[in-house]
């Protein structure tokens, strides 16, 4: 192909993104359904909205009518046009139509499953890790997601409430050394006016041992009209200034969503993503590629896959880490290394993250270790002396380094019968 032959075709991969439009809203003026105010004073809170708008199961019936007691109703009129009204299952409206499952607890669900309660050294502030701290700013969110991990505190009708002190919180900061990270969530962060939150953003930048300021954020999913140029333009005065999001399946990831990204991205704000793992939502490994190839073409880092928390009455919306550990194996070298996330497990009670992964090690001793690929072919890499140093000769072939690696063989073999095992290529010192 001569160089000249290639036309701007503008942008190529804009039909991938599909506009969500007005919907059950078409009479709305564009001016007020592009308007993130509107989009929030328009929000679908009652059942009666809710019934209005979508034939509900009686399962969702009843979950709505308790929603007022733990975690409120509340879907953007954008995002409730992202849902299947034909579909009882849909993968969108699973995330935030309650259910009459959210009522019942299992037995080993907890109201702050990751003990956050436990580390607060000042009202909103929490400080497990010795040098970040989580900062929670709000408890509102423009759509309520049924699983949230804090939903003991957010949306305001649970049982607790969250009192940040915001100058306590500030002066806490300013006094600890240690501290280089401070991640701003909640609740949303972006939901603040821009006054408001460029106030924090300046006090929290002005605090010189602060190097890296972080928001967590679904408003891009959630209420894309909130990404303002204006809001683009403040954020970008303190940087470093990361932002994640959090996308669960791939319908999010619409032409709204992704102009989002995009000011934020041009902006110079690096984007990842982070999403739950949620059973009929994205427990399956073809739609969770397609989530993060998705992301990848919106400039996203597909950065975390969290297993579900053991928040109170989620069980219906949790699968199991045998599942997740599948849909990673499915990732992990069948596509780009950029579009692999780390699958985490927040350790109950407060333990922090966990990585879990497949295992590639099978067997590791001082002088080798024997590692699979994601064909399941098997190799063996020397183990370098800890000095770095080559002191002795190589073992010759055929004497207790074959043995080790044979035996090992077998046992794998034994233990994948599927075939998944299929040959063991030797280090050169074997
Ligand atoms: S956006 Fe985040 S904080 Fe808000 S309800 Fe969803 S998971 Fe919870």
């Amino acid at each position: 192909m001569e160089l000249g032959s290639f036309e701007n075709n503008g942008d190529p991969l804009s039909s991938r993104f599909p506009r969500v439009g007005k919907g059950r809203w078409e009479s709305v003026p564009d001016s007020d359904w592009n308007d993130w105010r509107w989009q929030l004073r328009h929000r679908i809170t009652t059942l009666e909205q809710l019934e209005a708008l979508l034939p509900l199961t009686e399962t969702e019936r009843r979950g709505v009518a308790g929603a007022g007691t733990h975690l409120a109703l509340a879907i953007t009129p954008y995002f409730f046009n992202l849902i299947d009204p034909n579909d009882p299952e849909c993968p969108i409206r699973r995330q935030v139509v309650p259910r009459g499952e959210e009522l019942v607890a299992a037995p080993w669900e907890m109201t702050d499953p990751c003990g956050e309660d436990a580390h607060m050294p000042v009202p909103g502030l929490v400080h497990r890790y010795p040098d970040r701290v989580l900062f929670l700013v709000t408890d509102r969110c423009a759509a309520y997601c049924r699983y949230c991990t804090r939903s003991r505190v957010v949306s305001g009708v649970g049982d607790q409430h969250l009192e940040t002190n915001f100058n306590a919180a500030i002066g806490y900061i300013r006094a600890h050394r240690e501290i280089r990270d401070v991640l701003l969530s909640g609740g949303d962060p972006l939901l603040f006016s821009d006054d408001r939150l460029e106030r924090l953003l300046a006090a929290l930048r002005a605090i010189p041992h602060v190097e890296f300021l972080r928001i967590g954020t679904r408003i891009p999913i959630f209420l894309p009209q909130r990404i303002t140029p204006s809001l683009c333009a403040m954020l970008r005065k303190y940087h470093p200034l990361w932002i994640s999001i959090h996308m669960n399946h791939p319908r999010e990831a619409t032409h709204e969503t992704r102009e989002a990204c995009a000011r934020l991205a041009d902006a110079g704000v690096p984007l990842g993503n982070q999403t739950v793992l949620l059973r009929g939502v994205n427990d399956n490994p073809s739609v969770m590629k397609e989530l993060v190839h998705r992301l990848l073409m919106m400039r996203v880092r597909p950065y975390y896959i969290y297993q579900c928390d053991l928040v109170r009455g989620t069980h219906h919306l949790r699968t199991s880490v045998r599942r997740g550990l599948e849909i990673m194996e499915a990732l992990r070298g069948h596509t780009t290394g950029y579009a692999v996330p780390q699958y985490v497990i927040d350790a109950p009670g407060g333990g922090g993250k966990v990585p879990v992964a497949p295992d590639y090690v099978l067997a590791h001793d001082a002088e080798r270790v024997l590692i699979r690929n994601y064909e399941g072919r098997v190799f063996e890499y020397p183990e370098p002396a800890d000095a770095g140093v080559y002191a002795e000769p190589p073992v010759p072939a055929g004497t207790r380094g074959e043995a080790a690696v044979l035996a090992i063989r077998s046992a794998l073999v034994q233990e994948w019968p599927s075939g998944a095992v299929r040959e063991v290529v030797h280090g050169r010192h074997c």
